[in-house]
């Protein structure tokens, strides 16, 4: 494209608050074929708030307590959800002796001089705990796409919480353009299967990547690429830094982390998913005009 056909391009982009890194990116956007979507915060509004504590024995205040504390020093956005929905039914908390963050699994803290895990299946596993007394509920919470999780006391399974994200107004429609451009569109999670795949289905998406650990989604793009692709991945978080770099093109919510933003080649200011269609129909503009 010519310069001058790259400036036009650009200003047109960032009236519809999409930033392009550089020219070369809105030259090479339009050859994408795949849009790799992360779930929280980016299909999703990323603010999850508490909907389930379930605790099977334990006196009930006696557990939100026990969760919120445990959960108090974690920066993960659903430690968030935890403490405020806790707090809000009253529960005191205590600043945990003892504080581990697990990524992309959970927490480990010790409160009230008990243990205390909150986290996904994967974690019960690392610390040799059973949860198939907890796993119907998990499923059932799962297929309503909600996120939930394991608590273990001691070692032993004591209750199940979950938190629940809601889906961008605009997601679904967004997702409909995309796949009417004629790009495949996948979801790419770290969250659980169930829920991955309740959330693809309330906006449209058949191809699900989930279960990925935080370290794991740049290698998740690379095989599609190894398979021929040409990839944008669209992200908001920290954890999608590295599969932004790797992505043929990264795209990164405005809303989200400026990790994500200085690893991404183009900035979507609005944080809104129908940019992304808008961003690669400027693209295919701008090189149309000197074609
Ligand atoms: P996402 O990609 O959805 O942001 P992460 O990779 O950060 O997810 O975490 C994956 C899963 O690990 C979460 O869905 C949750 O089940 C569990 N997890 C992570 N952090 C916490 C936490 N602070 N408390 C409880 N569970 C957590
Ligand atoms: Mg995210």
């Amino acid at each position: 494209a010519t310069p001058t056909s790259i400036m036009a391009g650009s200003g047109r982009a960032a009236e519809l608050g999409i930033l392009f890194k550089s020219g070369e990116h809105l030259e090479t956007t339009h050859q994408i074929d795949e849009v790799v979507l992360d779930k929280t915060g980016t299909v999703t509004k990323g603010k999850p708030e508490l909907t389930d504590i379930l605790p099977f024995e334990m006196d009930e205040k006696k557990f939100f307590s026990l969760i919120g504390s445990a959960e108090k020093e974690s920066e993960h956005p659903i430690a968030g959800a935890i403490v405020v929905g806790v707090k809000g039914r009253g529960a005191q908390l205590q600043t945990p002796d003892e504080f581990t963050a697990i990524p992309g699994e959970g927490v480990r803290a010790h409160v009230f001089t008990k243990e205390v895990l909150i986290g996904t299946r994967r974690l019960m596993k690392r610390y040799d705990i059973d949860g198939s007394e907890a796993e119907e509920t998990i499923r059932s919470l799962e297929d309503e796409g909600k996120t939930a999780m394991f608590v273990a006391v001691d070692r032993q399974v004591a209750g199940v919480i979950a938190v629940a994200d809601t889906v961008k107004e605009s997601s679904k429609e967004a997702i409909q353009q995309l796949q009417q451009m004629g790009l495949q569109v996948s979801l790419l999670t770290g969250d659980n299967e169930r829920t991955a795949q309740a959330i693809a289905r309330e906006v449209g998406i058949s191809a699900v990547i989930a279960e990925v650990l935080p370290e794991q989604k740049a290698t998740e793009v690379k095989k599609l690429q190894s398979a021929g692709h040409r990839i944008a991945m669209v992200g908001d978080g920290i954890n999608d830094a590295p599969a932004l770099v790797t992505a043929d093109i990264g795209m990164a919510m405005g809303t989200g982390t400026d990790i994500a933003m200085e690893a991404a080649d183009i900035t979507l200011m609005r944080g809104d998913l129908r940019s992304v269609a808008d961003a690669i129909r400027t693209s295919k503009k701008t090189v149309g005009n000197i074609q």
